[in-house]
């Protein structure tokens, strides 16, 4: 089998604004082969510089597009291929946009492998733990305390048992800030799990300040407080916290996730779509268990990031929780044909063959940019 052609499609809904939402546009990568199978992939990044490293012509032999690094190649000799796109990429990438480049294509040839062998992609991953995860709500914290009260409600109506806010107004003042997560907690009640998403608001000593103020509602993780690059905050905060600290979706490299669990982070969040694909995903995840830590994904677009996240943590020994994105965005919602219901909290680990999803071309077509 060779690969024959890649292909990075920009998807963008007709406005886009400034909230931390990550389903207001994407890049899918498709991958196709000789053999007719086409792999699916996704990355989360600014999708136009993604697709432009994708795309790129050679400037010399350590700065190359990641499409003529597969080009002709076997998709299912997966590992020699991503040396081959980290390597082709060591002059302007090393992380960042490249790594989340990378990502795209790396899921689509686990895609190509789970197809081609006629297995679900966990089980090439080295077999499942579980066949579903617990999902816990993920949503942006809204303008009020007020309506981020009914959102909780309504979401614990909708028989989540864990529910995630973050981003919005938290920030804004200290006022705010204890409003916002009192009322989350009273909507939700006693027995979901709340999780807060900080969204890179504070400073070390006011995160601290926050962390032990939120503990009153007894939040199941303070995530992203500090600045990605602020390791030796996140070592003070994770050492003096009353509750687990949770981070790592800016990360996209083996050596940032050694960073933050030597920092002694309780929970670390890969994201498929950003840290090299599953490949890497994997081993980030399994640092992970060799420190006793969590490893839970960070997913925040569409269902090919969904369908990827489940088979990574249904591959792991200790990954329970699934963040499961509830914005209402039709690249959300209606780019798979898939829709990943949860039933008793729980979403089922697909058991197709590859990713186990199918794309919606009419969506596709809807919302292309290039
Ligand atoms: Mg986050």
């Amino acid at each position: 089998m060779k690969i024959t052609n890649v292909e990075a499609i920009w998807l963008q809904l007709p406005t886009v604004d400034e909230r931390a939402d990550g389903t207001q546009d994407t890049l899918v990568v498709k991958v196709y082969t000789d053999e007719g199978i086409v792999g699916i992939g996704e990355v989360d990044s600014s999708p136009m510089a993604a697709k432009a490293i994708i795309e790129a012509p050679m400037s010399h032999r350590i700065a190359r597009g990641l499409r003529m690094c597969v080009i002709g190649e076997n998709p299912l000799d997966i590992a020699r291929l991503w040396e081959s796109m980290y390597q082709g990429s060591i002059f302007f990438g090393r992380g960042g946009a490249a790594q989340q480049a990378i990502s795209g294509i790396d899921i689509a040839l686990w895609d190509i492998a789970g197809k081609a062998m006629g297995q679900p992609v966990y089980r090439l991953l080295g077999g499942g733990f579980r066949d579903r995860l617990r999902a816990y709500a993920s949503i942006l914290f809204q303008e009020t305390p007020e309506e981020t009260y009914n959102l909780a409600r309504h979401l614990v109506e909708q028989g989540f048992t864990a529910v995630k806010f973050g981003w919005g107004p938290l920030g804004t003042s200290e006022a705010m800030d204890l409003a916002q997560v009192r009322m989350a907690r009273q909507g939700l009640g006693a027995n979901v799990d709340l999780m807060i998403d900080a969204g890179i608001c504070y400073d070390t000593v006011t995160a601290l300040k926050r962390a032990h103020q939120f503990a009153e509602y007894d939040p199941f993780w303070l995530e992203e407080p500090l600045h990605p690059d602020n390791i030796e905050g996140y070592a003070r905060l994770a050492a003096a916290s009353p509750i687990r600290i949770a981070a790592g979706e800016q990360e996209t490299t083996l050596a940032g996730f050694q960073a933050l669990l030597d920092a002694g982070l309780a929970v670390i969040q890969p994201d498929v779509a950003r840290v090299g694909g599953l490949s890497q995903a994997i081993q980030i995840g399994r640092m992970a268990v060799q420190r006793h830590r969590l490893c839970v994904n960070h997913s925040y677009k569409t269902g090919i990031s969904i369908a990827a996240s489940l088979h990574l943590l249904a591959a792991l020994p200790n990954a329970t929780l699934l963040e499961y994105c509830v914005e209402q965005s039709p690249l959300r919602q209606m780019l798979t044909r898939e829709t990943f219901p949860v039933v008793d909290g729980y979403v089922a680990v697909p058991q197709e063959p590859g990713l186990g999803v199918t794309l919606d071309e009419d969506v596709i077509a809807r919302y292309r940019v290039a």
